[in-house]
């Protein structure tokens, strides 16, 4: 097994179909020397992006420091899945937190797919938007599970959720495996690398500046004005904020307790051909189950099934991609027996022991973001609009999140990944049992 979460080598896309299919080759310039700026962001990922581009919009010069290139991390080899919501459903965050955390997190989830389709189309980026997500069950318990989402959703005002039978289901997802399910026309699916590259591309014609292969081995947090260090440089700006996620580590020590990295693994097949590729999903949507180690997959727009699955605390790749996830593959698709599978890549995204996603800051003018755990596609959006709010001044949605109470996981930094996959044991016991 090999540990992902550091700059390995050249800090070269991993071999994934998006790196493969991506539509902007860009040529990466190192930071060499100090530079000074309003905003420095650490992180070229979704959350790093969005915040820098609502602050360049709002006239601030904003400089981006990345340490491999931009979308190295998750956003530029995730799923693709645009799904409303954080990870934490509004029922645990209810539970947890309280009716007002769940009322203002109620008030908010769509908001992420807003912005990301907002930026999607103001600055023209190609990036195989589709719209529908759909959560798809096995069981009975878990179409229990959906009715009470359903419901749950309705009362913060979302009403966008049509349940399915299972003839309703297949005629949307054609697999055998499921029961049922709950669609959500307001999610949808894009390529991911494209999506953050072409974010890269609009920053950059609002005079934004992005330096890559920079990784920040330091912050001075604690100055009056923070200060970035990389191995040739240094940024110093008026606010510092930390977007690596899953992949800052060790550089700001202060936050490895937050967040723990997570891996998961994608597989994409051969391009499967029109028919039979329209066949497996005639609704062109995504589609993930609703267990707790999920299957989530869609076709690609070159017609490969695009699948992804699996999770390894601590953030090491599994030796075997394909055959970790070529089983699941062929479960929900017995007509893929054997298909021939073209890339396999792992990620890390950043695990929150709530499951929400927490914003905060760490001195005055250091400011941070992270813990999407596993759903962030639409958060991240959603975070790096609040962040720019509360830099530009309006605090209020920043300070909420903020406020929320956050835990550090079981075991500390040694024994956490152990302690969480004996957690993970028991809910994949009671998802394969159907309990
Ligand atoms: C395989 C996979 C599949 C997923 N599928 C989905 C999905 O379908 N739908 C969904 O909603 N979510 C999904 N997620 C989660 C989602 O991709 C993430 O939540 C989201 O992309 C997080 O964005 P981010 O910008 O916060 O982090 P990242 O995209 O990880 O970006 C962080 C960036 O910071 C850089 N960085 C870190 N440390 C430093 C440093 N010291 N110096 C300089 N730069 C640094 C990294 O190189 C990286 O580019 C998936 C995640 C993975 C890994």
């Amino acid at each position: 097994m090999s540990v992902t979460n550091s700059y390995a080598g050249d800090g070269s896309y991993p071999t994934s179909y998006y790196a493969a299919s991506r539509n902007v080759i860009r040529t990466p310039v190192k930071l060499q020397g100090r530079v000074e700026t309003d905003i420095c962001v650490v992180g070229a990922g979704y959350t790093g992006l969005a915040t820098a581009i609502h602050l360049a919009e709002k006239g601030y010069k904003v400089a981006v420091i990345e340490g491999a290139q931009v979308g190295w991390g998750a956003s530029g080899r995730n799923g693709g899945q645009i799904v409303n919501g954080l990870n934490a459903s509004l029922s645990t965050i209810q539970r947890r937190f309280g009716e007002d955390a769940a009322r203002f997190i109620g008030g908010l989830v769509q908001e992420g797919g807003r912005i990301l389709r907002r930026i999607v189309s103001h600055y023209r980026i190609d990036c195989d938007l589709k719209s529908g997500n759909i959560y798809a069950a096995y069981t009975d318990a878990h179409m229990k599970e959906l009715e009470a989402k359903q419901v749950l959703w309705r009362k913060y005002g979302m009403d966008d959720h049509l349940m399915l039978d299972r003839d309703a289901l297949r005629k949307l997802v054609n697999s055998e495996a499921y029961c049922g399910g709950m669609l959500d026309i307001t999610g949808g699916h894009m390529h991911p690398l494209n999506l953050v590259l072409g974010e890269a591309r609009a920053f950059e014609s609002l005079g934004g500046s992005i330096y890559e292969m920079s990784p920040v081995t330091r912050v001075d947090y604690k100055a009056a004005r923070p200060t970035v260090y990389t191995k040739a440089g240094e940024v110093s700006a008026r606010i510092v904020v930390l977007c690596g996620n899953a992949y800052l580590g060790e550089a700001v020590p202060e936050l490895v307790s937050r967040v723990m990295p997570v891996s998961t693994q994608m597989i994409t097949t051969a391009p499967l051909g029109e028919e039979l590729a329209d066949m497996l999903i005639p609704s062109d949507m995504c589609v993930e189950d609703v267990r707790y180690i999920l299957d989530y997959f869609r076709l690609s727009a070159d017609k490969r099934m695009v699948f992804g699955g699996g999770t390894v605390y601590g953030g090491s790749d599994p030796a075997d991609v394909v055959a970790k996830l070529r089983p699941n593959l062929e479960k929900v698709f017995p007509r893929l027996k054997g298909v021939k599978i073209d890339y396999a890549w792992s990620g890390n995204f950043a695990l929150s022991f709530t499951r929400v996603p927490q914003m905060g800051r760490i001195g005055a003018n250091t400011y941070f973001a992270h813990g999407y755990s596993g759903h962030g596609v639409t958060g991240s959006h959603l975070f790096g609009r609040t962040l720019a709010e509360a830099i530009d001044g309006d605090q209020s949605r920043f300070d909420m999140f903020e406020k929320l109470p956050w835990y550090p996981f079981p075991g500390g930094r040694m024994f956490r990944a152990q302690y969480s996959t004996i957690g993970s044991w028991w809910y994949s016991f009671k998802d394969a049992v159907g309990w």
